[in-house]
């Protein structure tokens, strides 16, 4: 993580948005036992009081997954971890292991009550494809409350811009190059948005089979979401919304994550497909300069 902010109360506000990361990480952790997501997933069924936050993000990420037809559900972390993505032990579940596992994954099934939470019985959540982007958002709110006219907040990868530079020119960021991480495939020029990627490339493994296995896993089946892209970046207004979309459209493939885009104009998308292409949509053409020799190919 890498928070840079400018102005007068840069260092006050700073600290209160570390407070906030703790604070965040605290309740969302899968592993700490005083966490929210920790009671819930040990609460055999009964409800539980979770903060605001928690409420807040289990909310927005059930509206997604309604938008999306279920391609993003929180409720997949038994299959995640059978899969070893929390662990690093890695392994490829038997199909029928997966189908059991399957059978307790339905985001429908979530209870939200105000801050009271109901998960069935067996079900366990995991909030990882939305957390950063909610997190971007409430250090975003806590700067602009401190009056940062200019800040740059890096949470792993996940940029979320307040402003623009100091000097008032945009912000420029950088985008991996999923076919060599090494490498750059484009910078954009931006102000006051959040830019987040979701890769076939952050968490992965080869497989005794020679193949590579990842941790985006599509609810259909519960194994690593394969239909044709490799990386998909969501430049937005909303934390969130971005996060919770970039793995969601990941999960849908090309050209539902096109069709998707269509149907909904609030958001501009980077998909990098398999076979080594670039889509972009016409909203940040003119921010958009391609430093790969990859094909560009404009969606309107
Ligand atoms: P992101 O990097 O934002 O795409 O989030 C990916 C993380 O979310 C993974 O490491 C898993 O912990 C979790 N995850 C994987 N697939 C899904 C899915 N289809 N819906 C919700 N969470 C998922
Ligand atoms: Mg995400």
């Amino acid at each position: 993580m890498n928070l840079t902010a400018y102005g007068e109360n840069a260092q006050t506000a700073l600290g209160k948005s570390a407070e906030k990361i703790i604070f965040l990480e605290e309740i969302l952790s899968v592993t700490n036992q005083n966490s929210d997501i920790y009671k819930l997933n040990n609460s055999n069924g009964n409800e539980v009081k979770v903060n605001e936050d928690t409420a807040n993000i289990i909310n927005t990420s059930c509206q997604i997954s309604d938008m999306t037809n279920g391609a993003l559900d929180i409720t997949l972390y038994p299959v995640i971890k059978e899969w070893g993505f929390t662990t690093e032990k890695y392994k490829i579940p038997e199909k029928t292991k997966l189908d059991e596992l399957l059978l307790n994954v339905n985001y429908k099934n979530i209870s939200v009550n105000g801050l009271s939470v109901t998960i069935p019985q067996k079900y366990q959540l995991d909030t990882g494809a939305l957390t950063k982007g909610y997190t971007g958002d409430k250090v975003a709110e806590i700067l602009k409350n401190h009056d940062i006219q200019s800040a740059l907040i890096n949470l792993g990868g996940n940029i979320h811009t307040v402003g623009s530079k100091p000097d008032g020119s945009l912000w420029r960021v950088g985008i991996k190059n999923p076919f060599d991480t090494n490498e750059q495939l484009c910078i954009l020029s931006i102000e006051d948005k959040a830019v987040i990627t979701s890769g076939n490339y952050e968490r992965y493994f080869e497989g005794d089979d020679g193949k590579k296995y990842w941790h985006i896993i599509d609810p259909k089946d519960g194994s690593p979401a394969d239909n044709g892209l490799v990386s998909v970046t969501i430049i937005g207004d909303s934390g969130i919304m971005c996060d919770a979309l970039s793995t969601a459209l990941f999960v849908m493939g090309k050209e539902k994550a096109i069709a998707y885009h269509k149907g909904s104009n609030d958001f501009d998308m980077i998909l990098v497909s398999d076979d080594r292409k670039i889509y972009i949509t016409n909203g940040i053409e003119n921010n958009f300069e391609n430093v790969s020799n990859m094909e560009v190919i404009l969606l309107n």
